[in-house]
């Protein structure tokens, strides 16, 4: 499994591309990008996230 990005939300301000312990997010075209086989399901990303863009399900 990997976070999931709401697109809608997110406004590419790139803070949990700063917290993620594992290389798994990156912002491109100010929108966050998962790379998912990085993700470890730590859910740091989604503490961090101001427009709670994120979620693990
Ligand atoms: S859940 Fe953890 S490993 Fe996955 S993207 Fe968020 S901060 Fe990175
Ligand atoms: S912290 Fe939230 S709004 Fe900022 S780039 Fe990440 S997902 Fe997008």
């Amino acid at each position: 499994m990997a976070v999931n990005a709401d697109m809608e939300k997110c406004t590419g301000c790139g803070a949990c591309v700063d917290e993620c312990p594992s290389e798994a997010l990156t912002v491109e075209n100010d929108k966050v990008v998962v790379i998912e086989e990085n993700c470890i399901d730590c859910g740091v990303c989604i503490e961090v996230c101001p427009v709670e863009a994120l979620s693990l399900e």
